[in-house]
């Protein structure tokens, strides 16, 4: 993952590693090459910006650390701005007081939602809480067949009233569903289109309101990387997202969504897909990522 960015930040703090003493001309050539590597991984050019200028700051003012030599405390600092950067610490997820947790899955078609949507049935399930996973896609009839299908595959009960009432009723009814059920997390598949539109928009709007959901997340496809930040941005601006779901990180992304979606939206990732399998997602963890990175 994000080879390209981890080999050439490798690189260039490499050179710093092996010095005994920094000399400020040492650091500004690093960040030169740290900034090249960033802005060449489609990380957004305001983010680069701020986050070379902090690690440079930082590293010039650097107060040292006696067990670390200069270029091993300047990797630090630049692992500590990175996590920084991707949001901290993993966020937690906002769990409803009295059950059932409602989860509105949103996006654009084709990011992964509805393969999402029975990753994120399965997560809940390892820990112990018992999902139902709510068919609200009506346009893509295609859609609702592929959930009962994951459904079906991982044991989770898939809701749906076919393709013709209203999806905020559809949703009203499936939290009513699992009550019945004894099911303790209500997901809410939505529909998602190519473009962001008004309509979508007014229609998830709409079931936000009637059902206020405990998490409204949005799923993005990590390799169209800045797409992915400008879709969160619209998606935030109109809906106040609670997280994101980073998907297809397996694929061959450069890192520009995962480093800049935080900073530009100020949303945290709450989870990344990985693969076609249906596997439970993976809890995002800035500092894993950033060590990832940084090898
Ligand atoms: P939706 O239109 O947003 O509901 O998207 P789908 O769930 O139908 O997924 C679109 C395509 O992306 C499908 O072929 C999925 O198998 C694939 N997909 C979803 N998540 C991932 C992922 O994390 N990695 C990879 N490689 N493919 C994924």
């Amino acid at each position: 993952m994000f080879e390209g960015l981890s080999s050439s930040l490798q690189k260039a703090l490499g050179k710093l590693r092996s010095k005994g003493k920094l000399t400020e001309e040492d650091v500004q050539a690093a960040m030169r090459e740290v900034r090249l590597a960033l802005l060449a991984a489609d990380v957004n050019v305001k983010v680069v910006k701020q986050f070379v200028d902090r690690v440079r700051e930082r590293a010039v003012g650097q107060d040292v650390q006696k067990s670390l030599t200069p270029g091993q405390q300047v990797v630090k600092i630049v692992h500590e701005e990175l996590t920084e950067l991707m949001g901290g610490s993993a966020a937690r997820l906002n769990m409803a007081p009295k059950p059932p947790t409602v989860v509105m899955l949103v996006g654009l078609q084709g990011a992964g939602k509805t393969t999402t949507a029975a990753k994120l049935a399965l997560s809940f399930r390892k820990h112990d809480h018992r999902p139902l996973l709510v068919a609200a896609d009506v346009y893509r009839p295609a859609a609702i067949t592929q959930l009962q299908v994951l459904g079906k595959q991982i044991d989770i009960p898939v809701f749906e009233m076919g393709t013709s009432v209203d999806p905020v009723r559809i949703a009203q009814q499936g939290i009513a569903e699992a009550t019945r059920l004894g099911a303790d997390v209500v997901i809410v598949d939505t529909a998602g289109r190519l473009h962001i539109d008004e309509q979508l928009m007014d229609e998830l709007s709409r079931m936000q309101q009637a059902v206020t959901p405990n998490e409204v997340l949005l799923v993005v496809d990590a390799m169209t990387g800045q797409d992915a930040v400008h879709v969160a941005e619209t998606f935030h601006e109109q809906l106040s997202i609670t997280g994101v779901i980073l998907t297809k990180l397996d694929g061959d992304t450069r890192g520009g969504a995962a480093l800049t979606v935080r900073a530009v939206t100020g949303c945290p990732i709450k989870f990344t897909g990985m693969g076609e399998k249906i596997e439970p997602l993976e809890v995002f963890h800035p500092d894993r990522l950033a060590s990832r990175i940084l090898g």
